[in-house]
């Protein structure tokens, strides 16, 4: 039997049963279901994409793994050149793992272990209110979210500030000499309930971290790709670390990568084999999810999704332009996502399967009922869901 994510199996409701997918729609036996989720954010070129489905099975005609471990083969080398060029800065040392959790543990791991090999004591995260950085423990304790974590409360050393320069410049000036890292997800706050900020408080965080020597984190596994509407906020304010997932293989197959700098893979490069980065997944580097993903940022490119993500954003403030209702504190958009944020969350109970009946998968959550959808879809279908979401509340 299967023990599902994020449920009380007790009370859990009936998943809905997909039997195929097609671009932006998963098909049920009695139902066509726009994806207004792109399941969980990462299948932001839709499902069954004859290109990205090729480059899998060509794959999979030489191998479909081999560990990284004393060995390396072309589409990791390939994947790894190209994630050289494509990102910013000297964002240039790509350490594979095969998930977003674990690709934050990595960061982490370097933040910290970078204090470690230079001799410092440094040994103190500054992190974000509200923060979601995965399921894992060190990741659940930078994170800020009790709704997701509030069984294992206790934070060691860990800061959390909110998205305020003030509070930012207070962390700072209070704990400079002992914060090894700033760990953020910039500009969009996710499964934290799609929280916007400004890009300021980031320019702000980039002069204080160096200032006072800190390492600066992007954990852009939500945000990377497009979604906030830059292509990687990284593009705008360079961190030191960058953590990618889930859109990195299009969705296609679960893998991430955390991208050092040159200044923190300098910091292991050394003749001390005890200054090397001890971690390593059995998965990492994955031949299918590398050669998938070296096709998803190639389509990526080619297909100029960076226009068809501000197109998604302008279809998106038009239709929901003067929408509100007595239930509803803030309508948010950024990008590829709208959120509703009400004020009581048994406003939206029942959504998901009202959405279901008007053709449109939805997961809200808490009091967010919010869509981030796969960057190909129409402007019809889009407006399908969005219409869908006003129509609840005129229900
Ligand atoms: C989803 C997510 C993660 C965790 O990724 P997994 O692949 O689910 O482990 C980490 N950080 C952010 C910002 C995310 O949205």
């Amino acid at each position: 039997m299967i023990w599902y994510p994020y449920e009380q199996m007790k009370t859990m409701k009936q998943p809905y049963k997909i039997v195929d997918a097609k671009g932006v729609y998963l098909y049920t036996e009695d139902q066509k279901l726009i994806d207004s989720v792109s399941s969980w954010w990462c299948m932001i070129h839709g499902y069954k994409h004859p290109e990205l489905t090729e480059a899998i099975k060509t794959q999979a005609d030489h191998f479909s793994h081999v560990m990284l471990g004393g060995l390396t083969h072309d589409p990791v080398l390939k994947l790894s050149e190209k994630l050289e060029s494509f990102l910013p800065g000297d964002l240039d040392y790509c350490f594979f793992s095969d998930s977003g959790s674990v690709a934050v543990e990595v960061a982490l791991k370097m933040a910290l272990q970078f204090n470690t090999n230079r001799g410092s004591n440094r040994d103190t995260v500054l992190a974000l209110e509200h923060a979601y950085h995965g399921d894992t423990f060190k990741a659940m304790e930078v994170g800020d979210d009790e709704d997701y974590h509030f069984a294992f409360e206790e934070k060691k050393g860990v800061v959390h500030i909110p998205t305020e320069i003030s509070a930012l410049e207070d962390a700072f000036h209070k704990y400079h000499d002992k914060l090894t890292c700033f760990i953020v997800e910039p500009l969009l706050q996710g499964a934290g309930g799609m929280r916007m900020y400004d890009i300021s408080f980031l320019q702000r965080a980039r002069e204080l971290c160096d200032q006072y020597d800190v390492l600066l984190i992007f954990d852009e596994v939500a945000t990377g790709f497009g979604r906030t509407g830059y292509r990687f906020v990284a593009d705008e304010v360079l961190p030191d670390i960058l953590v990618l997932g889930k859109a990195l293989t299009g969705g296609y197959i679960g893998h991430a990568v955390t991208v050092a700098n040159h200044k923190v893979f300098n910091g292991f490069y050394s003749d001390d084999d005890r200054h090397a980065l001890m971690h390593g997944p059995t998965f990492m580097g994955n031949a299918l999810a590398c050669a998938v993903a070296l096709k998803s940022i190639e389509l990526f490119e080619r297909d100029n999704y960076m226009e068809k993500i501000k197109n998604i954003e302008s279809i998106m403030r038009r239709e929901m332009d003067g929408f509100t209702d007595p239930r509803i504190k803030e309508v948010r958009i950024m990008g590829g996502c709208v959120c509703i944020e009400v004020y009581d969350s048994a406003d939206i109970e029942g959504f998901q399967d009202f959405a279901y009946r008007r053709g449109v998968f939805s997961r809200p959550f808490l009091k967010y009922m919010y869509a981030m959808v796969p960057y190909i879809i129409q402007e019809k279908e889009l407006v399908q869901i969005l219409d869908t979401m006003k129509a609840w509340f005129f229900n």
